[in-house]
């Protein structure tokens, strides 16, 4: 898909909502997955995440039972998720959503002028050096700030960075500050991870099927959104408001609600709902 598709959704304020868990997933759905904080737990810095046998099995017998209906939907760049999952060769969808690979194993790309990114790139790779605990990482049309380590460093790496931004005029051509979990981003406007979910149900197997989203920090906000907007449903992973109408506790419970599903328990296309 080479030109953007305008998102149809609203993204608010998230709201103390989703208290309840989902009920069984359905196997007309079509299954979106974050990684960090949802399949996998966080970790210090994002090349410390342990990808475990069993979410490693538990991806292809998902993808079995849902048609192939399962992406995952990322910050990370897609080269950096393809090595996490290495071998499943999954659909996956990349700094949210500038990057997607489709189930038949095409690429899309929204790829921003990145001038304004190379402004920024050397100040602030200088910022982070200076400050133990920073970790800039660079995924090519995005930069993150990650300050896992340095928690009490947080007002200053968003005073920075919105100061950089400014200076660099990225606010004005089309950039934006996107906060997370112990991590501050650049990423271009126009994609995010609901962006990347529409376009996924545009396409087979995805099309035609109930879009399930599920996703634990503020960029997934987004694909709630999304899928909200789809009828279909969004799970929020852990604490904290949300618009996402269900909640699951943690990893484990996300894992167990799948693997659930994998193990043939889920409810049949047609069977209603709990
Ligand atoms: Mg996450």
């Amino acid at each position: 898909m080479s030109e953007r598709q305008r998102p149809y959704y609203v993204v608010g304020d998230p709201q103390p909502s989703g208290r309840s868990p989902p009920p069984p997933l359905r196997t007309d759905s079509a299954l979106f997955l974050d990684i960090d904080g949802t399949l996998l737990e966080l970790a210090p810095t994002p090349d410390a995440v342990h990808v475990d046998a069993g979410v490693t099995a538990l991806l292809p017998a998902l993808a079995r039972r849902l048609g192939g209906a399962v992406a995952l939907i990322t910050g990370r760049a897609m080269a950096d998720a393809d090595r996490l999952f290495r071998g499943l060769e999954l659909p996956i969808a990349g700094q949210h959503g500038l990057e997607r690979r489709s189930a038949d194993g095409s690429l899309h790309r929204h790829l921003p002028s990145l001038s304004a990114l190379d402004r920024l790139r050397g100040v602030l790779s200088q910022f982070a050096a200076r400050h133990k605990g920073l970790f800039l990482e660079d995924k090519g049309a995005t930069l993150a700030l990650h300050y896992r380590q340095a928690p009490q460093l947080a007002a200053l790496v968003h005073q920075t960075l919105r100061a950089h931004m400014t200076a660099a005029l990225a606010f004005e051509s089309g950039w934006r500050l996107q906060p997370g979990k112990s991590i501050l981003e650049i990423k271009p406007d126009g994609s995010d991870k609901g962006t990347a979910i529409l376009e996924y149900m545009t396409e087979p197997p995805f099309a035609g099927r109930r879009p399930v989203f599920v996703g634990d920090d503020l960029t997934d906000e987004y694909g709630f959104a999304a899928v909200t907007g789809a009828r279909g449903w969004a799970v929020k992973v852990g604490r904290g408001p949300t618009s996402a109408h269900f909640r699951l506790r943690d990893v484990s419970a996300v894992r167990a609600w799948l693997a659930a599903m994998a193990r043939g328990e889920g409810k049949a296309r047609g069977t209603t709902d709990a």
